[in-house]
C-alpha cells in the first residue's frame, strides 16, 4: 500500500476508536516487537498519544512502509509518544 493510502487508513483507525469509546481522545501505541520492528516504533510502544494530535513520527502503522503499530483507546502515560522520541538521537 501506498505511503499515503497507510496514513490515510491509520487516521480512519484511530478516528473509528475514537467515535467508539465517544469521548476518549487519549490513545496507546501499541507496536508488534520482533526483530523487525525499528527504533522509532520500539520506543513509542505503550505510550499514549492524543488522538486529535498527530504524533511526531505519525500515526501508528505509518512510521514507514513495513509499520505494523496499531493505536488502541488507553490510559494517559507519564510521557507522550511525541515526548519519548526525544530520546531517540537520530530520527530518520
Ligand atoms: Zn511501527
Amino acid at each position: 500500500m501506498a505511503m499515503a493510502g497507510r496514513r490515510l487508513a491509520a487516521a480512519i483507525q484511530v478516528d473509528s476508536v475514537v467515535k467508539r469509546s465517544h469521548s476518549v481522545t487519549t490513545m496507546v501505541w501499541h507496536a508488534t516487537l520482533d526483530a523487525r520492528t525499528i527504533p522509532q516504533c520500539r520506543v513509542a510502544h505503550g505510550h499514549s498519544f492524543n488522538a486529535t494530535t498527530i504524533p511526531v513520527i505519525g500515526y501508528p502503522g505509518t512510521v514507514n512502509q513495513y509499520c505494523r503499530c496499531i493505536s488502541v483507546p488507553g490510559e494517559q502515560t507519564p510521557q507522550n509518544v511525541t515526548s519519548v522520541m526525544g530520546s531517540l538521537t537520530n530520527l530518520s
